[in-house]
């Protein structure tokens, strides 16, 4: 089916409003966590194929986190679709004041391919929910996981109100020509802005999941070993290729000298003396992003790390010193096992050189002192913060998750997913008593000053 076949399909059962029914979409969502739960062995082969995820990086960051999300959406979503009755001013006491949730149509869902399950499929559940019809198209970088969602997919689902459409580059540009009534994209902020520009021909709002440079400020007074910890983790999951993995460290040199020194023992704990045999270190998706990587550590001074292979695409975690903001590792969002540090005197060095960029998808703080957390909470805008940790935040559902600037537009995750897909129409209903009409006389011509008073 063409483009143009596919959102027609998705508009005409839209319009015959088999959406609206809760019922409708109770079916749906239970399809959906069936899907899940059925394809299990599915989809951790899949996902070994397009990143050589471990199975537990699998379970944690793709299978059970969209099981996890879709059961809380199933338990509330009848609770969410309820129209809320908002505080009303004196002069409403006589009327019903709501806010009613009410889907936008047919939506599309963008996936980028590094969580290639998660970041098509959690949109839709919101979506289903919120009793939109859908399309999504997952990205065809990560392949074996798209052909997979294709293939199994409607296996589960409607097949009028919710599709599937495969392609890259050309065929999204011909699916962004149609018109829908609501577009969900992850990926990269120059797609974004591609993505954009053509929901603004019909004015189609958007959420927009980008990147960007997630920074972290690490201070001295911390306990580096937990902290050495979390940051690497934060840097190690899938390979880097996280759109909140930490992508640069800000520190003071003994800070840096010590988390080197740290790296060195924690990671030879994790993945043993040859990095590459381990199981558990995804790899790259694709050459085109290893020589992109690869590329990045040219005359880099590597304090840890540094070996990579083409053949499997494998580059092992990687930290590298005494970087300039002028160097190449500064200029992009790394998006693979590298993280360079910046030395800064103190904290207010690192709330300017991070405000001299474009504003992050995440912002990492590693302190004990809470004037200095304080501080960077209160100058630094970002799509959300995490204190001693990294990632983490992302997994309390009732955070909304997304960027700010060019890391992004709108949140998603828990609720927020469902509210993302709904439109919120603001509602009076008022009765046509005597009465009521009464009270209100003030507000007809003739015009006059008594009349004004009221
Ligand atoms: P990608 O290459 O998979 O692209 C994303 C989607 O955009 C794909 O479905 C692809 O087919 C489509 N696309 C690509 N080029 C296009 C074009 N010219 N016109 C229309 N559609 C096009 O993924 P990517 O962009 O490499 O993803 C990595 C980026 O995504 C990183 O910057 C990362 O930080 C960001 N990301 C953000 C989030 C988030 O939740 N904010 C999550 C994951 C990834």
């Amino acid at each position: 089916m063409s483009a143009k076949e596919i959102v027609q399909r998705a508009r005409t059962a839209f319009l015959k409003g088999t959406t609206k029914s809760l019922d409708f979409r109770q079916k749906q969502l239970e399809a959906l966590l069936r899907f899940y739960k059925e394809n299990t062995s599915k989809m951790l082969t899949v996902l070994d194929k397009d990143l050589r995820k471990s199975k537990q990086e699998s379970y944690l960051t793709e299978i059970n986190y969209l099981i996890n999300d879709l059961e809380g959406v199933i338990a509330e979503y009848r609770d969410w679709a309820k129209p809320s009755k908002p505080e009303k001013p004196l002069v409403n006491a006589m009327d019903d004041v709501q806010i009613i949730s009410e889907p936008y149509g047919v939506a599309l869902i963008i996936g980028a391919w590094n969580y290639p399950l998660q970041l098509s499929l959690l949109p839709l559940a919101g979506a289903i929910a919120a009793g939109n019809c859908a399309i999504v198209k997952p990205s065809e970088v990560s392949p074996e996981t798209a052909n997979f969602i294709k293939e199994n997919l409607p296996k589960y689902l409607d097949n009028e109100c919710y599709h599937v459409y495969l392609g890259g580059v050309a065929e999204t540009t011909e699916l962004l020509k149609e018109r829908f009534d609501y577009i969900f994209y992850t990926g990269s902020t120059n797609v974004g802005r591609i993505v954009h520009a053509a929901a603004n021909k019909y004015l189609t709002p958007v959420t927009l999941e980008l990147g960007g440079k997630s920074p972290v400020f690490l201070d001295d007074d911390v306990d580096m070993t937990i902290a050495t910890k979390r940051i690497l983790w934060g840097k190690c999951v899938n390979a880097g290729q996280t759109c909140i993995a930490p992508d640069y460290l800000l520190c003071s040199k003994q800070a840096s000298d010590r988390f080197v020194a740290e790296g060195k023992k924690i990671l030879a704990e994790w993945y043993g003396n040859s990095i590459k045999d381990s199981p558990d270190l995804c790899r790259i998706v694709n050459e085109n992003h290893f020589k992109r990587v690869t590329k990045l550590l040219k005359n880099a001074n590597i304090a840890i790390g540094g070996e990579f292979d083409s053949n499997e695409k494998f580059i092992s975690p990687t930290v590298v010193v005494d970087v300039k903001p002028d160097d190449a590792l500064m200029q992009e969002e790394i998006f693979g096992p590298i993280l360079p540090i910046i030395t800064v005197s103190d904290v207010s060095e690192a709330i300017a050189f991070i405000n001299k960029g474009e504003k992050p998808l995440a912002l990492y703080v590693f302190s004990n002192d809470n004037k200095k957390v304080k501080s960077i909470l209160s100058q630094v805008s970002a799509g959300g913060v995490c204190v001693n940790d990294t990632i983490m935040h992302l997994t309390v559902e009732s955070l909304p998750f997304g960027g700010v600037g060019s890391s992004g537009m709108g949140a998603y995750h828990g609720k927020s997913t469902f509210d993302t897909f709904s439109h919120k129409k603001s509602t009076m209903i008022r009765s046509l008593n005597k009465f009521g009409e009464m009270l209100m006389t003030s507000r007809y011509p003739p015009y006059t000053e008594k009349k004004m008073k009221f």
